[in-house]
């Protein structure tokens, strides 16, 4: 019997402190907090466990909030527990979140010995002023410590997150950055623009007032959007996602495999899911997630399920792969859902044609650069009536 193909999330919600731009669902919590998070967690892999014997997980992301403010030997039993409830692909990429403020020696060798094979540092910038405004923990130079104590311990798979759009952010900082990470040669670099969310301390700060001139404007953000561009090309890394480059072979296969449409299972409070056609996020109040009784009936975990119907599915199947830079697959489209995606976007795919926003080149359908700089714009056209 072949197995299908499942990808697993798993949410851990501390760390050691709120940065001011955040509004992930994550906070502070004392060690008893975290024990008892990481027993319930347990609980909810166990139980799922039992509902996907007939999936075989081909990658796993461990991500927060900070999953390294768990103690090492937390993060390797919850590692253990997932292999133990569910069955691992023996080449699975298995992914942790690290803020670098947040490593140690003891701590890299438990997350070596739990099995996890890539680490994806949260750096951002590597100019103090800049992380200082963001609220970070950790300093450039904290970073240089975690990112050598991964590669000693045999780490060959690291990503590094960097963002442009900063307080205090000029060109020329920005450019140091990216140039000072490159050196360094991580498999992989996302480099996502910052965008400033209501409700967070960020919002009050820079959404209006005289503080927003300490922003880049917007002249300044295009500039880095096509330096990011243009100096991670010449450091040899291939864009395959409108804000992700990697090393060639070396592009995260969990979030390919989310933008292609494979399942995946979100286990953690908050986390959300998508398998056979439903979406669903788990509870997201943080005490009525610690209250709920784990059991094989997950109904009670989840606070919404959604089915989606077929002009649903084909939407989320062209907004979601037609962000990697090598495009939707038409022969995906047409075995997915058993129409041809011409027929199906006969209009919008002509006129993005037209306008040079769009190519196609068998089978793939792609954004052209034009097309992926007016992204939001194209994709919006992709919503059926
Ligand atoms: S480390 Fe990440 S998840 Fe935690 S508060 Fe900062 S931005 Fe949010």
């Amino acid at each position: 019997m072949s197995m299908k193909r499942l990808e697993l999330y798993v949410h851990i919600p501390f760390c050691e402190r709120k940065c001011e731009y955040c509004d992930f669902l994550s906070f502070s919590a004392d060690d008893g907090e975290k024990r008892a998070y990481v027993a319930q967690l347990a609980d909810e892999i166990r139980a799922q466990g039992e509902n996907y014997r007939d999936y075989l997980v081909s990658s796993i992301f461990i991500g927060g909030g900070t999953p390294t403010t768990l103690s090492g030997i937390w993060i390797l039993e919850i590692m253990n527990t997932v292999r133990e409830s569910f069955i691992v692909a023996t080449d699975a990429e298995i992914t942790i979140e690290c803020n670098p403020g947040t490593l140690s020696k003891s701590k890299i060798m438990h997350i070596k010995k739990a099995g996890i094979n890539r680490i994806s540092f949260g750096l951002q910038s590597s100019i103090e002023e800049e992380l200082k405004a963001l609220g970070r923990i950790h300093t450039y130079k904290g970073f240089l410590q975690s990112y050598q104590l991964a590669r000693e311990f045999g780490f060959t798979n690291i990503n590094v997150d960097l963002m442009s759009g900063l307080p205090y952010q000029t060109i020329d900082s920005y450019k140091t950055t990216l140039k000072r990470v490159c050196e360094l040669k991580p498999e992989h670099i996302s480099a996502y623009s910052l965008i400033i969310e209501p409700g967070t301390p960020f919002f009050d700060k820079y959404g209006s007032g005289e503080e927003t001139a300490l922003l880049p404007d917007e002249n300044e953000d295009r500039s880095m959007y096509a330096i990011t561009k243009a100096v991670l090309k010449e450091h040899g890394y291939e864009r395959y996602e409108i804000s992700n480059y990697a090393k060639p072979g070396r592009e995260c296969r969990h979030n390919i495999g989310y933008w292609t449409g494979v399942s995946y299972l979100g286990l953690g409070v908050g986390a959300s899911g998508y398998v056979m056609n439903r979406r669903f996020h788990v509870e997201g109040d943080y005490k009525k997630y610690m209250s709920i009784k784990m059991q094989q009936d997950i109904t009670p975990l989840y606070c919404d399920i959604e089915e989606l119907d077929t002009k649903a599915n084909m939407e989320e199947f062209m907004f979601l792969g037609l962000r990697l830079i090598r495009g939707v697959s038409r022969h995906e489209f047409n075995e997915k859902f058993g129409v041809d995606m011409f027929e199906v976007y006969d209009r919008q795919i002509k006129r993005n044609i037209m306008l040079k926003l769009m190519e196609y080149n068998s089978p793939y359908l792609r954004l052209t650069d034009k097309g992926l700089d007016l992204s939001n714009m194209v994709m919006s056209d992709f919503l059926l009536d």
